[in-house]
């Protein structure tokens, strides 16, 4: 069961910047971000970013959590993205059976480019009328949909037209979430700004993709930002692998002369124990079988008792 954060929260949030509505990405989704915009390679890829919505007081909020991929159906695979046929029935029946509540789209692209112009259009007019269909006509809960690419730097974008929203990376940790206000910047490239001119260029007859390019509202952010947000655990050095009687050659020449006159030193040698435990030299279960090798060396069985005691083994 995924746990969402505080509806209540989130609204304030919302509220604090004004905005009417905020998409929070979980923690899990933006982990997946990371690691998809690692795996584009030539082709793209594409599936639904699902998740719940509640309107609190005024506010849309809406929680993305979950991730379903789809096939690139596309005769063009490397330029373009397609969903296969079905795919949208079978979000249509998750939302029915009240798994989720809210759904969007999602594709990548293998270099670092924007979305193009064909992406906006099918945002606008075919992804919308799709929700209509599994939504209600009057009630389509339209939100961005979500890019992330592949190339040298590697980006989440968002897009989206006629109305603004703010979108927030969740990290799961106060101290590190992302607060991204979303607007169209007055400093956008060039690109973004042709992208009016060259929607009615490319489709002279869609009306509702010309309005979605003159208002488009779009996020762009690196993925390296976001990797901030979920830093990878470092991982554990493997254990190294030591025989017995290599431990106790070990302990024998650390401990030097007091194992080899029997002066047993409970203390230098339960902190050579932990700290081979520590450097994952040796595991617990390793322990017990050095004791007892200790035992044959001529330590009491009242010792290595002492022993296993500190070790808590
Ligand atoms: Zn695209």
């Amino acid at each position: 069961m995924v746990e969402l954060e505080p509806w209540e929260e989130l609204a304030e949030i919302a509220r604090k910047y004004v905005y009417t509505t905020i998409v929070n990405v979980s923690r899990d989704i933006v982990d997946y971000f990371t690691d998809l915009a690692k795996a584009t390679d030539r082709m793209e890829m594409g599936g639904f970013l699902l998740g719940k919505h509640k309107i609190v007081k005024g506010i849309l909020v809406v929680q993305l959590y979950d991730y379903i991929q789809q096939l690139n159906v596309s005769p063009e695979p490397e330029t373009s993205y397609q969903f296969p046929t079905g795919s949208y029935s079978e979000i249509k029946r998750l939302i029915k059976e009240g798994r989720y509540s809210i759904a969007t789209w999602l594709h990548t692209h293998p270099d670092d480019s924007y979305f193009s112009v064909a992406d906006i259009c099918y945002h606008c007019l075919t992804f919308r009328e799709r929700l209509k269909d599994i939504f209600s006509p009057i009630d389509p809960r339209e939100i961005p949909a979500f890019l992330v690419t592949g190339g040298e730097i590697g980006y989440v974008m968002t897009y989206t037209g006629v109305y603004s929203y703010m979108l927030r990376y969740s990290s799961g940790d106060v101290e590190a979430i992302l607060v991204f206000p979303i607007y169209r910047p007055k400093s956008s490239s060039q690109y973004v700004i042709n992208l009016p001119e060259k929607m009615k260029e490319r489709f002279p007859d869609y009306e509702v993709c010309h309005e979605c390019a003159d208002q488009l509202y779009y996020t762009s952010i690196k993925v390296s930002r976001l990797e901030k947000l979920v830093p990878s655990p470092t991982p554990a050095p493997a254990p190294v692998k030591m025989s017995i009687s290599d431990l106790i050659n070990v302990l024998r020449d650390d401990l030097g002369q007091a194992i080899t006159e029997g002066k047993f030193d409970i203390a230098r040698l339960l902190d050579k124990l932990i700290s081979m435990l520590q450097r994952r030299e040796i595991d617990k279960e390793k322990i017990h079988e050095i004791l007892f090798e200790l035992q044959g060396l001529g330590y009491s069985m009242e010792k290595v008792s002492i022993i296993i005691e500190s070790l808590r083994i």
